[in-house]
């Protein structure tokens, strides 16, 4: 499977590589800049500014002013409001060809997927959130006594959102849609692996007619601009997506500041379940897509496979052809199922776990090694004979490496199955509407996906269990951590 990739022509002019604050483009204060790379090549992109605290606290102080209430965004309509999420999603979809070539550019993903998957969802989430800004409202409550009472849902303030990079530009809109939807104002940190197309949408932001200092974007690293949005006492809310071990991080940071508001979305560990009574070439072609998709950089994905007895020994063979036939290579040729991983540090995470599969005794069944001889490509990789206490089986590997489980019985795979610290999401594969519904009902995962995996809508929350996650993100709830509730009681 060796081969190497063509060099790619810069595909896509790259036009903001600064800071976005009060709706200029800055540098940053210390004029330290940073490389991102496109992982295909290893070579450097772009040089970007780099934030650290002291353009954290520009851009807090750019948030606050904006959300004053004699601001022009506070004293919007809420369907103002939603009408500029409108005209952003239209400008997004206009500009879809060329954000998928960025988004490929800088994170290694197939363009083809960029294009069928990352901008209609993203198009889809701001749609989705520009109908929910003037149908936020509170209840009248009949207390006792001679009083009217009710509840106003008013924004948290300002809202600080650190985010990963294994879906940039999709998650720019999970966090940026509910925040304006309800009239926050946001200091945002890109990841620095992929902070390219973060910054083209800030330009459509501006472009679309947000006020100043409504949304401000701070590209930079974790330890210093990210932790100094986690730690600020002027910031009202943090919302992080990324690992369980940097969540605990923000929540420290919380404690030790102003108690801000923390939502989380990390990691997870997630059972695919597959009974022998399944469709067999749909659960097959569903497992492979639930591990592989997005170079099974998928916080959500299908990595502890466990199938029953019966059909573990076809299953395992078709997989592995399956796998074998996938195709890896330059994330701008059509073809391509299959890019690099997001940098070296990335690759080099996930090539450990290979070994320490092989160390452990499973049994590797292809790939386990490097694709080609630069970027950061690893070949699909499936063990078979997996156990639950090997490091495969329990931690996160966030790449193209599947583990293969073998179970007897429903009361066996439940208790397995909710044996870690993730409970994001879960699968189960089976003809037998009876198991499905026990699956979905005892697996401890805020997700559960039946005879199907990793099917995603802007109306449908999703968030973790357990050390997943605190909160919910999309849909209505989605909606519910961007407010504070207010009571109001007037005597009569
Ligand atoms: P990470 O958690 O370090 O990074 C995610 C975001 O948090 C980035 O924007 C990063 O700059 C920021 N960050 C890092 N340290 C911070 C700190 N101390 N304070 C505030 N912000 C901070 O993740 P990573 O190092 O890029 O990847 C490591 C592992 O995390 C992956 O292998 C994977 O297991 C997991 N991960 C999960 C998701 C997800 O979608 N849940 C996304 C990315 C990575
Ligand atoms: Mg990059």
């Amino acid at each position: 499977m060796a081969s190497a990739i063509a060099t790619v022509e810069t595909p896509v002019a790259i036009k903001a590589t600064r800071l976005l604050i009060n709706n200029r483009w800055v540098n940053s204060e210390s004029g330290r800049t940073f490389a991102t790379t496109n992982p295909a090549t290893g070579e450097e992109i772009a040089q970007v500014a780099e934030a650290d605290s002291a353009d954290v606290d520009k851009a807090v102080r750019a948030a606050r002013a904006a959300f004053d209430a004699r601001s022009p965004w506070r004293k919007m309509p809420a369907a103002d409001r939603g009408r500029m999420l409108g005209r952003l999603a239209d400008l997004i979809e206009q500009h879809a060809d060329e954000l998928a070539l960025l988004e490929s550019l800088d994170n290694g993903k197939p363009y083809q997927v960029a294009k069928a998957a990352d901008l209609p969802l993203t198009i889809a989430c701001y749609r989705y959130y520009a109908g929910w800004a003037d149908k936020v409202q509170g209840k009248t409550i009949p207390i006792a006594g001679d009083y009217f009472c009710y509840t106003r849902h008013e924004p948290v303030g300002v809202v600080g959102q650190i985010i990963p990079w294994n879906f940039p530009l999709l998650m720019q809109a999970w966090k940026l849609g509910p925040a304006l939807a309800t009239g926050n104002t946001v200091v945002m940190k890109p990841a620095e692996q992929t902070p390219l197309s973060a910054l083209r949408v800030g330009e459509l932001i501006v472009e679309a007619g947000f006020p100043e200092g409504v949304v401000n974007l701070l590209p930079g690293f974790g330890p210093t601009a990210g932790a100094a949005i986690a730690n600020h006492m002027d910031v009202d809310k943090v919302a992080f997506t990324g690992s369980t071990e940097v969540g605990h991080l923000i929540m420290e940071a919380s404690a030790h500041s102003n108690l801000k508001r923390v939502t989380l979305e990390l990691g997870g560990k997630s059972p695919n379940i597959v009974f022998a009574d399944a469709d067999m070439d749909q659960a097959i072609e569903g497992s492979h897509f639930a591990l592989f998709f997005n170079q099974g950089q998928c916080c959500c994905a299908g990595s502890r496979l466990f199938v029953e007895d019966k059909c573990y020994d076809e299953f395992v063979e078709k997989s592995v052809a399956r796998a074998k036939a996938r195709k890896v290579g330059d994330p701008f040729d059509p073809s391509t199922e299959q890019g690099p991983q997001v940098d070296q540090a990335q690759f080099d995470k996930v090539l450990g776990y290979i070994d320490s599969g092989k160390r452990e005794g499973a049994t590797l069944l292809c790939g386990g090694g490097r694709w080609g001889d630069r970027g950061y490509f690893v070949e699909p990789t499936v063990f078979a004979d997996v156990q639950d206490n090997m490091k495969i089986a329990e931690e996160e590997i966030f790449g193209p490496v599947m583990s293969i489980i073998r179970f007897k019985d429903m009361a066996e795979v439940v208790e397995r199955a909710n044996r870690t610290i993730y409970g994001l999401a879960a699968a189960v594969w089976t003809r037998d509407i009876g198991k499905a519904h026990a699956i979905a009902n005892s697996v401890r995962a805020g997700t559960v996906w039946v005879n199907c995996y990793d099917v995603f809508d802007a109306a449908a929350p999703f968030g973790g269990f357990k050390q997943s996650g605190i909160g919910r993100e999309l849909g209505e709830y989605g909606l519910q951590q961007y407010t504070e509730v207010k009571t109001v009681t007037v005597k009569l």
